[in-house]
């Protein structure tokens, strides 16, 4: 507040313009009317609906003839449509937009698919990362991906710095929660590098766990940026001990750890150490699953390489000898087989659950956005019921965010990040790949079904 008694005259002129300025910047209140409202936390339906925005949160949702905009209020009519939260991805990569190499590039390195194009992009200029982060940002929002959780592989500071941009109005994105470098051991994602190189490589992606010591250091380093999360890959290079101060440090400064974890040995570790959440979790025991429901560590599943989807990519990005698809073909049908048991143990063990894409792949022919909304529908066709699979991208994954307060479901006083689809998401879970209306903080990003 400025001080007003200086002098009576100036002191008016400040009250006046304090006023003006106030007037002139009323939050502006937007009514959205549509045929339903589908809440993922009780499945509820409510039919027809409306929805009282006021800046960027929500104030009021009910039936039409008991929600009343003030007069001026703008109208949003989406006709028949239905009204759901915004979409969250608990786990991608917007700074990585891998091509598939060639194959016999592929057979020539170890990690041949995925670690060139993961060097390349962190040898190659950080302000071309950025800029692609930006693009990717974009095409997720405009599918209807309202927020993310950017789990490592951006550089030093690309997803902390994207956040802000986005937060700030300088670029087109979902919101971020940003785990900047991701903490793993030696011996992960890319070997065998040239020594003399390897640690100045590294460092523009990773920080190396190497003791106890270091692991706080290493939260510490992200601490400096800003980060909202800290992301650890677990392999049977980490120990427990190692974990656990990390676990430790970053929970001093109320942030949360997620863990990447595949084999039962790292589940375990990630268990033992306190993770919040284990990602992936490929290999998880029903041991595991029972100590996971007890301590409510999520579980955040990322069925990227289930129904074919990596063949899929493979098919459409190279040329393969007939020896190398039969190989896809049939590592794909082993995928599905262990995938589809994974979701179901899941189910059936109550465990907290989550989804997402870890989408870090170019896809031919679909943007990124488009690319990561069929990865989340690969649950459904693991015969995860559709209700589950909009919980695990909506209210659920509020809660591993720790956002359960501000997004997840269209609720007073949540930020009003809604998407709408022409047709029914429970009786056709594919409608969510066809996202016609997009609105993150009040704002619309997309309206393909009313004029406005
Ligand atoms: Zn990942």
């Amino acid at each position: 507040m400025r001080n007003l008694a200086v002098s009576s005259l100036a002191g008016l002129v400040a009250v006046i313009s304090t006023a003006q300025l106030k007037a002139q910047s009323a939050p502006p209140v937007t009514l959205v009317k549509a045929g339903r409202l589908l809440d993922p936390r009780t499945g509820n339906v409510l039919a027809p609906a409306a929805v009282l925005i006021e800046g960027d949160k929500i104030k009021q949702v009910g039936a039409p003839s008991q929600v009343s905009a003030p007069v001026g209020s703008r109208m949003i009519d989406l006709g028949s449509a239905t009204l759901l939260p915004g979409l969250i991805d608990s786990h991608t990569h917007l700074f990585l937009d891998v091509i598939v190499p060639p194959e016999a590039e592929i057979r020539r390195h170890e990690n041949g698919t995925f670690a060139p194009g993961l060097l390349m992009t962190i040898v190659e200029s950080p302000t071309k990362r950025a800029l692609v982060g930006a693009q990717l940002a974009r095409e997720d929002l405009e599918s209807g991906i309202t927020t993310v959780r950017n789990l490592g592989h951006s550089g030093i500071d690309g997803d902390t710095e994207l956040r802000d941009a986005i937060n700030a109005g300088r670029a087109l994105g979902p919101r971020i929660l940003a785990s900047g470098r991701k903490l793993i051991t030696r011996g992960e994602y890319v070997q065998n590098l040239n020594p003399a190189l390897a640690d100045g490589i590294l460092q523009q992606e990773f920080l190396l766990i190497d003791g106890t010591d270091r692991a706080r250091q290493s939260v510490r380093q992200n601490e400096f940026q800003n980060v909202d999360v800290i992301k650890v890959s677990a392999d049977e290079n980490l120990t427990v001990p190692e974990l656990a101060a990390i676990v430790d440090e970053a929970h001093r400064a109320h942030l949360r750890v997620a863990v990447h974890a595949i084999d039962a040995n790292s589940i375990q570790t990630a268990i033992d150490a306190g993770a919040d959440s284990i990602e992936h979790g490929n290999q998880v025991t029903e041991e595991q699953l029972k100590q996971m429901k007890t301590k409510g560590i999520f579980l955040v599943l990322t069925p990227t390489f289930y129904g074919g989807f990596f063949l899929k990519i493979t098919e459409s990005s190279i040329v393969m000898s007939s020896a190398m698809h039969a190989e896809e073909v049939a590592s794909a049908a082993r995928r599905n087989e262990r995938y589809a048991q994974l979701v179901q143990r899941v189910l059936k063990s109550g465990v907290k659950f989550a989804a997402g894409s870890d989408m870090c792949w170019f896809y031919p022919g679909k943007t990124r956005g488009q690319a990561s909304t069929a990865t989340f529908l690969n649950l459904h066709q693991a015969e995860m019921p559709a209700l589950d699979v909009i919980r695990a991208i909506t209210v659920n994954a509020a809660e591993v965010l720790s956002w359960q307060d501000r997004i997840g479901g269209v609720e007073p006083g949540k930020f009003a990040d809604l998407i709408a689809v022409a047709g029914d998401p429970l009786a056709d879970i594919t409608e969510l790949e066809r996202v016609d209306f997009v609105m993150k903080g009040g704002q619309v990003v997309r309206n393909e079904l009313s004029s406005h």
